[in-house]
């Protein structure tokens, strides 16, 4: 019998993968294969034709310059972004993408940059940024381990969920305490590091949605990745 196929879209991998975020994708790809799936890997840039199957998306983060390449071409695919989102399609989207599927991004200089409205979440940006090592604690995720650096500050407006709380770091804006979104099977957040590597449990919940929503079933075999206790436990011990 052939292998099950997931179809794995990166969105905007030229404008919008900074920090390591490509990581995020191969963790997804790897989990996949090392659970029988055969992955198809789609990379989506301005001007690209959609693929007619997605079964999970991805998309990281970019300068404001960067942000500003991508916005008109997200905004024609805005409506089919949040269809999927709403019939269940489990996304990643780190920093700046975050931003976007919020309703805009207000930038330092007062440039606004429309988002496609995907998270119910408005950003401005602050006079400094957020830089440095970040744990957050989930109530989904348990304990999540991540880098930021922004200028944008999150608001999570109603229907929207945060990713996690900050035990370390500012999170979505400095004041709340929260740190990214949750919405349907998206996942959003301003963390780099890339996110995916330090945190399978958030890996595997991207996954087992990819897989339950294409074939009904889930392969659920437990990964023994070595270094990864390891690896989780120096990063959150790391200093801001
Ligand atoms: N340009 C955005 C900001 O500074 C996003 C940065 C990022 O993706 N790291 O807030």
């Amino acid at each position: 019998m052939d292998a099950p196929v997931i179809d794995l879209l990166q969105l905007y991998p030229r404008d919008m993968n900074i920090y390591g975020d490509w990581g995020n994708v191969l963790v997804l790809r790897k989990r996949l294969q090392l659970r029988g799936y055969d992955v198809r890997l789609h990379e989506y840039n301005p001007g690209d034709e959609f693929p007619g199957q997605v079964d999970l998306i991805v998309g990281g983060g970019g300068q404001d310059s960067g942000q500003n390449k991508i916005q008109a071409d997200l905004h024609a695919l805005g409506g089919r972004l949040k269809e999927l989102a709403d019939d269940g399609v489990p996304m990643l989207a780190i920093c700046g993408l975050y931003q976007l599927f919020g309703n805009f991004f207000k930038t330092h200089t007062g440039d606004v940059i429309k988002g496609i409205g995907l998270l119910n979440v408005d950003t401005v940006g602050g006079p400094t940024r957020m830089i440095g090592n970040t744990v957050l604690d989930s109530s989904e995720f348990g304990t999540v381990i991540g880098y930021e650096n922004h200028s944008g500050q999150t608001f999570l407006k109603e229907g929207v969920q945060p990713f996690g709380t900050v035990t370390k770091g500012e999170g979505n804006n400095g004041q709340d305490g929260t740190e990214g979104a949750r919405y349907r099977n998206v996942v959003a957040s301003y963390l780099h590091g890339s996110l995916l590597p330090k945190n399978p449990a958030v890996a595997d919940f991207l996954v087992r949605h990819a897989a339950l929503r294409r074939h009904g079933s889930f392969n659920d075999v437990r990964l023994d990745v070595p270094y990864e206790a390891e690896a989780r436990e120096s990063s959150a011990a790391r200093p801001r």
